[in-house]
């Protein structure tokens, strides 16, 4: 048996909806980004939403939009895919890491406070694996030193705060729909905001800097062509409409892993902060020091199984080598990253394909206890 690590879900509802925008011949800029954007800030409980090409591009532009340049410095979390940190860089600031929280893999507020600087301009929260961090704490203290909050909420849509969804908390917060997320568009993103202004400013940013009046040759500033045709707002239209029927499928999935290993000596599986409910991303299950990660990984993926050792540190990867000077220690995110394993995850994964992972993974564990 193989098992990945992950694998979207399509239906018939997706394939139809493509078919009759292609048949429509309205491919871009047409009536489903207007669809899509309107239900995406339904769903997540925002004013407005800005539907882009990817969680990357929507990250770069939340940082264009917040006037990010040279000289200035953003803070963020290390233990993060790389696109958080390098949507700073492409803005010419500097990220600064700060450690993470062991036991939620994310941004440590407490942490937060000492990295700013008169150069720190915002803060890019972000909730890793779907588990919401502490933006609570993070607001507070951005209040106080007059910092904007981006929430990088591209594995996180659906998570919630004591009933709040995230995405509603920060200035802005950034959605991403590859293949591998709860929902997908193929690629894409979604930027959400309750602020008027900055939502027009990303609609003219993302669609070549045109000037608000909507005549289509004046260029009011220098933007990008960052926009998602009217084929993938169809796919996120379709989606969003069985999202939380997916979420759950994804919760149901994460529950059986964690009543088959919760008692497993050697591991730890994923902790969840009070007051939060997670939207399942991954998976991810915690080495203790006493068993060889790489070697129970090597064993899972001898035997089909798609693990993955996510994430990585950003600030250990060999781009940041010479970005960085000096490259920070951040203890907590680099343990983590050698101790981590993501076991397949996805909404429709069957009980019979857990139970293969979940036996090989025993097996992988008893090898190194013998
Ligand atoms: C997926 C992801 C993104 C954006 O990724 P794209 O592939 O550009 O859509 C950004 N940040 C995090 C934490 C992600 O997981």
């Amino acid at each position: 048996m193989r098992v990945p690590q992950s694998r979207p879900h399509i239906d018939d509802d997706d394939i139809d909806g493509v078919i009759k925008v292609l048949r429509s011949g309205n491919l871009s800029l047409g009536p489903k980004q207007t669809e899509f954007e309107k239900a995406i800030a339904a769903y997540v409980g925002t004013k407005h939403a800005v539907a882009v090409s990817s969680g990357t591009t929507g990250l770069h532009l939340c940082l264009v939009a917040a006037g990010i340049g040279p000289g200035d410095e953003v803070i963020t979390s290390p233990f993060s895919f790389v696109a958080s940190a390098n949507s700073i860089l492409y803005c010419g600031a500097t990220p600064v890491f700060v450690d993470i929280e062991e036991d939620t893999l994310n941004m440590d507020p407490a942490l937060v406070e000492a990295a700013i600087t008169p150069r720190t301009k915002a803060i890019l929260a972000v909730h890793i694996f779907g588990h919401a961090c502490d933006i609570d704490a993070i607001n507070a203290i951005a209040k106080k030193h007059n910092l904007i909050v981006i929430e990088d909420a591209c594995e996180a849509l659906g998570a919630t705060i004591a009933g709040r969804k995230v995405g509603t908390h920060g200035n802005m917060a950034v959605f991403a729909f590859y293949p591998n997320k709860q929902m997908t568009t193929g690629e894409g993103g979604a930027i959400v905001t309750d602020d008027e202004k900055i939502h027009l400013l990303l609609q003219s940013l993302k669609n070549q800097g045109r000037s608000d009046d909507g005549n289509w040759l004046t260029h009011s500033r220098l933007g990008y062509n960052y926009r998602l045709t009217d084929i993938q707002c169809s796919l996120g239209i379709t989606q969003l409409a069985k999202l939380d029927t997916m979420l759950k499928m994804r919760k149901d999935a994460a529950d059986r892993y964690t009543s088959a290993l919760r008692d497993t000596i050697g591991i730890r599986t994923p902790s969840t902060r009070p007051h939060c409910a997670i939207s399942w991303f991954v998976y991810v299950i915690r080495c203790k020091p006493t068993i060889d990660r790489n070697r129970l990984l090597r064993h899972l993926m001898d035997h089909g199984i798609g693990a993955k050792p996510y994430l990585p540190s950003i600030h250990k990867q060999p781009y940041m080598q010479d970005l960085l000077k000096p490259v920070p220690r951040l203890p907590i995110s680099e343990k983590a990253s050698s101790q981590t394993i993501s076991l397949p995850l996805f909404a429709d994964i069957s009980a019979k394909e857990q139970s293969f992972v979940v036996q090989t993974l025993l097996e992988g564990i008893d090898v190194q206890r013998r």
